[in-house]
């Protein structure tokens, strides 16, 4: 690792830096990782800012700072080099916590006056990562133009979290679980993150994005790539992200259907709040097996899981029962609680061969020890240079160009009501595919 690093957050008085960011670097601080100053850069709303850095243990604090800085004014630039001038030998690293719509800007003039430093450098990059495929491109052609791949950092805070980890773990430390991750046992996989929450308060950004943009081409395809990835060669991290871009090129989706809650505060609008998708990946492993992948607003509860389903048992040989076993399953649940399911049938005392479900949990602080947020396991990681868990510029491309279906898609929103488990259409989708929901 770098000796002493020195952040320096665009956007620092938002509410990503105020509730994430600064709070897992003040931790980091606390854990003695040699971070020498963390600069929160805004135009103002320096109130927030002070209100978060004085919650502080005071060795934090110590090193939180606020600069003043607006992200399309030479002069702040100016300022900025003037800082950099102090820091030499240093490593920095320039996080983007800003709106979209700034993330150019912010690349290209900090590239320009980066020319005049030998640090060692990253640059950070939030979601959304462009608008679609065109704008992704453009985006990484430019940051290209200042920085090289191993310098960029595109982030998505799923793979920090220890369920969608451990979904890796679980696959390639088990022979147990490997032997069967295939076609031959899998019958389906659901990928869920469901929300209670609407779009109050951001309903002006989230009515440009909708649920497709916002949650199903980063998130939900993040954890696919983790589920159904092969084992990469080894555990270096141009190895891992091969496999996910491999994985990602047979990946495509054959159907979907998109609904908006009632009540949805921009009127007239298409946007979507719910996407229920099918995906098939056809290859050796995964051919004919659907992977669902469904994301909603205003539902009936938070939920956010990754269900491996496994094929029945054959019906002929349990034509006698009353009822027949359920399918097996294994459950990555990512939040509300972070655990690991495992659904096995088993026969309760004094039935003859019946067979009961059997749910066996295993709690993510047994696996894990202490939690960790995932902005605190990201940001040691940019620290320590390893992109295992960041995606690469082919990657990200690859990602809008199986989404574009979607997108291009015009037709209207399904209505659905608010705080129902899950719209009518959604239920009759997997009906119809003669399966349930996990
Ligand atoms: P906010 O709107 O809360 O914060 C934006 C920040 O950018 C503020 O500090 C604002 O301060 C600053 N800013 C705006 N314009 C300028 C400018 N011209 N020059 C310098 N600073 C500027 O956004 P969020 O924190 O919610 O989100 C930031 C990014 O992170 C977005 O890309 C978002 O998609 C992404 N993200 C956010 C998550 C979250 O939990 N909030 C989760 C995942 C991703 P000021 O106006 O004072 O300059």
């Amino acid at each position: 690792m770098a000796d002493d690093t020195v952040f320096f957050i665009l956007g620092g008085t938002g509410d990503l830096a105020r509730k994430k960011l600064l709070p897992a670097l003040a931790r980091l601080i606390e854990k003695g990782k040699k971070i020498k100053a963390v600069y929160s850069l805004a135009r103002s709303s320096r109130e927030d800012w002070e209100k978060v850095a004085c919650s502080f243990s005071s060795s934090a604090k110590a090193l939180c700072k606020f600069m003043p800085f607006d992200v399309r004014s030479k002069e702040s630039y100016q300022l900025l080099a003037k800082e950099l001038s102090s820091l030499k030998g240093k490593k920095l690293i320039f996080y983007l916590a800003l709106p979209p719509s700034l993330f150019e800007d912010a690349v290209r003039n900090l590239g320009i006056i980066l020319r005049n430093f030998t640090n060692p450098r990253s640059i950070v990059i939030e979601k959304p990562f462009g608008y679609d495929l065109t704008s992704a491109r453009k985006l990484n052609s430019l940051l290209k133009r200042y920085f090289v791949e191993e310098e960029i950092f595109r982030i998505d805070h799923f793979l920090g979290k220890d369920t969608v980890q451990n979904i890796f773990s679980l696959r390639f430390s088990n022979i147990l679980f490997e032997g069967v991750w295939n076609r031959n046992f899998v019958d389906n996989v659901q990928i869920l993150a469901l929300e209670d929450t609407g779009v109050e308060g951001r309903e002006g950004y989230y009515d440009s994005v909708g649920a497709v943009r916002d949650m199903l081409q980063n998130h939900l395809l993040q954890i696919l790539t983790f589920t159904a990835m092969e084992p990469p060669c080894c555990m270096e991290q141009e190895a891992i992200r091969d496999e996910k871009v491999k994985l990602l090129k047979n990946l495509s989706f054959v159907s979907f259907v998109k609904g908006q809650y009632i009540g949805y505060p921009v009127k007239g609008s298409r946007t979507e709040t719910f996407v229920l998708a099918k995906a098939y990946v056809d290859n050796l492993r995964w051919q004919d097996v659907p992977f669902y992948l469904m994301t909603g607003k205003k539902l009936a509860r938070r939920l956010t899981q990754i269900t491996v389903v496994f094929r029945k048992i054959p019906k002929g040989f349990m034509a006698l029962l009353d009822c027949m076993p359920r399918q097996n399953r294994v459950v990555f649940q990512v939040s509300p609680e972070s655990k690991i399911k495992i659904s096995i049938e088993l026969r309760p005392p004094n039935w003859n061969f019946m067979a009961c479900p059997i749910e066996t949990t295993i709690e993510h602080s047994t696996t894990q020890g202490v939690d960790t947020s995932p902005y605190e396991t990201l940001l040691e990681d940019i620290m320590e240079g390893d992109q295992s868990l960041f995606i690469r510029d082919d990657e990200v491309e690859a990602l809008w160009q199986k989404v574009e279906p979607l997108l291009q898609d015009t037709s209207p929103p399904l209505p659905y009501p608010q705080g129902v488990e899950l719209p009518h259409f959604a239920l009759e989708f997997l009906k119809n595919e003669q399966r349930e929901w996990y």
